[in-house]
């Protein structure tokens, strides 16, 4: 048998191969590696990034529980707007904390793997952040490797960047970085890391979301866990993972209580429209919503300040 590779996020040998899956999509198996340091879990072969093309976004490609065109061009219809609303009011509660001399300059926001653009869309329609010391102008930052980011330049006017656009950018750029559902797409993690961290303000927040690896849920599945896409999902994070990756970069983990973000994930997950009523009833008791994030280890993944 081949040895497995080093670990991907901390570089090392310690790593075993926890399995292979077979999928439809692709004629090779793909074998999931183990870290026994940091609990990184990644696979291989990584899909080229030609993945991210329209039919993807459009919810053709191998996510079909999404459809991210659908979500860009009228948010407010979708369920996906609990998730941002979550998003912009964790962003705002952190800069309030912070906020304690007036300032009235903008909130520079960057939307880290910004996909189709939802997120960005909903950020310039909400046009400032209630803070402390008043209503600050949010200016809004993408970037992305998709089929979608030259779209989002040419016919909507957003800013969007590569990533080597990213790296000529200065220090301390931006108030909140987002990379909502971005990390498990990245083969390795930790140059991504430091340079978001570099990219933050000091006192900034990284807003980061991605599969709880650790999660009684996923540890029941092993790897039939509905987050192991490894077409797609070629980076899997436990907690001590994501703690570990923070502070090789300068960042503080930052623990956040979601609310509509895990919304949003338990209502995509529901499959046909009768079990969504179901699931959307249920989410009014708080208890419910409690045992899900506990199932799924939601909000028990950290994201990070800078100090
Ligand atoms: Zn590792």
């Amino acid at each position: 048998m081949t040895p497995s590779p080093a670990c991907r996020a901390c570089g090392s040998r310690n790593t075993r191969i926890r399995g292979t899956q077979r999928r439809a999509s692709s004629q090779q198996p793909f074998t999931y590696h183990a870290c026994g340091d940091c609990d990184f879990l990644f696979v291989e072969p990584v899909t080229p990034d030609s993945v991210y093309d329209d039919a993807y976004y459009d919810g053709r490609g191998v996510d079909p529980m999404v459809n991210y065109r659908a979500e860009y061009e009228n948010y407010r219809a979708t369920d996906r707007l609990s998730e941002f609303e979550d998003l912009l009011a964790i962003a705002t509660r952190h800069l309030r904390r912070r906020d304690t001399t007036p300032s009235h300059g903008e909130v520079n926001w960057l939307d880290f793997g910004c996909g189709a653009g939802g997120l960005l869309k909903f950020l310039r329609d909400s046009a400032a952040i209630a803070t402390l010391s008043g209503r600050r102008p949010l200016r809004v930052m993408g970037s992305d490797v998709g089929s979608y980011s030259q779209r989002l330049r040419s016919e909507a006017g957003f800013d969007v960047r590569s990533a080597e656009d990213l790296a000529r950018l200065p220090d301390g750029s931006f108030d909140v970085i987002s990379a909502i559902e971005v990390i498990e797409h990245i083969a390795e993690p930790a140059p991504v890391i430091r340079l978001l961290a570099r990219l933050l303000k000091p006192g900034g927040l990284l807003l980061l979301t991605t599969g709880n690896l650790a999660s009684p849920m996923a540890r029941w599945r092993g790897l039939k866990f509905g987050y192991c896409m490894p077409e797609i999902h070629i980076s899997l994070f436990c907690p001590a993972t994501l703690r570990r990756l923070y502070g090789d970069a300068g960042l503080i983990p930052e623990s956040v209580q979601y609310r509509g973000v895990l919304n949003f994930k338990i209502l995509k997950s529901a499959g046909s429209p009768g079990r969504r009523r179901l699931l959307r009833y249920a989410l009014h008791f708080p208890g419910f919503r409690r045992l899900v994030d506990l199932l799924y280890g939601t909000s028990a993944m950290p994201c990070a300040r800078r100090p």
